[in-house]
């Protein structure tokens, strides 16, 4: 019941009958006392006698309120050694105020009341007891103080352990940035092989070293929450390009292919920052680089556009040697590693893919994997990100233009010829050598000849089709596709037309065969 209810329902009570007024009173939760407009008491309930400890023959109805007020002052309710009369002239000039608020400690005990003025000029007093409620809030208070210094000092023990780490990691870099810079020159100038193995060596773990400080340092900014995510216009599809040339080149298994698949309908530019997403694709390809011993890892960057923005999915697909069902959450935690022998095997410190979370999650976006051991891990991750403006690649015409794509990695030939097709090219896509020579001397003989041809020049028995011995007259050009690590140069170059290093950037591509235009149908051989 409200207080504006209890005035209201106290008035009425008078007009209509004390018995309403007892019947109210005695089921009222707290004391209650009533006081006519002399400031007498006119009724109060069993509650008010018991919470008070006023001796009711003394002080029931007729008693003054300032009589009860110097009972209860004398008796120390107001506190002890209070000055009895200046405390009683004190209240007499409260109570008179409308919804007067006050506590007392009474042997101990919190009572907390108020008063309200009637609608006649009586006063009505309501009190409780309300020492659970205090020691409760007290409780609280000091748990609150408690927390809130357990929370500075976390906070000031965190923001050390950050500068620590910062610090460090700078007096770290500094000296290790010399010795590979250092090792580095002597590499490349170095003639005695035994040496530049033991140089590359150094080289190696200096390079080790410097990404476990730079991963070190970098959860720790995100711990610390000081990640700062830039928001800027950025080409995606060259962060992309550039992030598979760099790794691509370091790329030292003869066996692995790097494919980037950049769905041609994208746009290229969003508002975001690009550093954080060059360091996302470096550690998923890294990763997958290193856990990679024969096959292919694709680097694929698809989405769905919707109103200014595109809802994108950069997945890397690799055919490595995949991670148990069990380790699969576990890994996107720092320090973790899918198998104990992981670290000695393969190197790293198992924080590349928590900082990716933490980065992925940054930007309110989702990072998975789905894998199988033997045959090898997609991880992907997608965010959403706004479009921007920015200078468009130009997209040659190939409208009309026929082409033959030939690589064992089906892979690369798909990502090729989604982008050939997407310029109006048609194409055909082969695996091994034998099939597409086949193939380009029934088109030579056809109506509609191949107007260009693209090959992995590294394919054993591709020379042949490469020099163009199974076409009489003019040969359709040549476009080879070599890879660095495949160590040797390409044998014959005068034969092709051009030559493109995997991972292919679409504008090499483009730009090799921009300018190729149907051809008249070939005289039949
Ligand atoms: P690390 O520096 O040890 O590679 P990460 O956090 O990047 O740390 O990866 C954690 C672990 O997840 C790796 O040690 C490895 O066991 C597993 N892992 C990550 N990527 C792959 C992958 N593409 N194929 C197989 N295992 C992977």
């Amino acid at each position: 019941m409200t207080k504006g209810q209890v005035e209201q329902t106290v008035a009425g009570g008078r007009d209509s009958g004390i018995a309403d007024v007892d019947y109210l009173l005695s089921h009222f939760p707290g004391a209650v006392s009533v006081y006519d407009a002399d400031l007498k008491l006119i009724a109060a309930n069993e509650q008010h006698w018991e919470l008070t400890e006023i001796p009711r023959a003394d002080f029931g109805p007729g008693a003054t309120y300032e009589d009860i007020v110097r009972y209860i002052a004398k008796r120390g309710g107001y506190g002890e050694d209070v000055d009895v009369e200046a405390t009683v002239a004190e209240r007499m000039l409260a109570v008179r105020q409308d919804h007067w608020k006050f506590e007392r400690v009474q042997r101990g005990r919190h009572i907390a009341g108020y008063t309200a003025t009637t609608p006649s000029g009586g006063v009505i007093c309501c009190q409780q007891d309300v020492t659970e409620e205090k020691e409760t809030e007290q409780r609280l208070i000091a748990l609150t103080k408690e927390l809130g210094s357990a929370r500075d000092l976390a906070e000031a023990a965190n923001k050390a352990k950050s500068e620590f780490l910062a610090m460090m990691s700078h007096e770290i870099r500094t000296p290790l940035n010399g010795i590979i810079g250092m090792s580095e020159l002597l590499s490349a100038r170095a003639t005695d092989s035994t040496q530049k193995t033991h140089l590359d060596v150094i080289l190696k773990s200096g390079h080790a070293l410097l990404a476990i400080i730079n991963d070190v340092l970098d959860l720790s900014r995100i711990e610390a929450g000081r990640l700062d995510l830039q928001a800027r216009p950025f080409n995606l599809r060259a962060e992309v390009e550039e992030v598979a040339t760099l790794l691509g080149s370091r790329i030292e298994k003869s066996d692995v292919d790097l494919v980037v698949r950049y769905n041609p309908s994208l746009p290229d530019w969003y508002v975001g920052d690009a550093t954080r997403i060059r360091q996302l694709l470096v550690n998923l390809v890294g990763n997958a680089l290193k856990f990679t011993h024969e096959g292919h890892v694709l680097l694929d960057v698809d989405g769905a556009v919707e109103n200014g923005r595109t809802s994108l999915t950069v997945s890397v697909r690799d055919t490595g040697i995949g991670i148990p069902e069990e380790h699969q959450n576990a890994i996107f935690e720092r320090f973790e590693q899918a198998g104990s022998g992981s670290t000695r095997r393969y190197g790293g410190a198992g924080l590349g893919l928590a900082i990716c979370r933490h980065l992925v999650e940054a930007m309110q976006g989702k990072i998975d994997v789905e894998s199988e051991v033997g045959k090898g891990s997609r991880f992907w991750f997608s965010v959403r990100l706004n479009h921007a403006e920015g200078e468009a690649e130009a997209t040659p015409d190939l409208t009309g233009t026929r082409a033959l794509l030939l690589d064992d990695i089906a892979a690369n030939c798909d990502a090729m010829a989604e982008l050939l097709r997407h310029c109006g090219a048609e194409v055909d896509v082969i695996d091994n050598v034998p099939e597409a020579t086949a193939l380009a001397m029934f088109a030579a003989a056809s109506e509609r000849p191949y107007d260009f041809i693209i090959l992995d020049c590294h394919l054993p028995g591709v020379e042949a089709l490469a020099s163009g011995a199974w076409v009489r007259g003019r040969r359709p050009p040549v476009v080879a596709l070599s890879t660095a690590a495949a160590g040797k140069p390409v044998d014959g170059m005068d034969r092709y037309a051009a030559c493109l290093l995997k991972p292919l950037r679409r504008s090499a591509l483009l730009t090799a065969v921009g300018g190729v235009r149907p051809r008249t149908p070939a005289r039949v051989a």
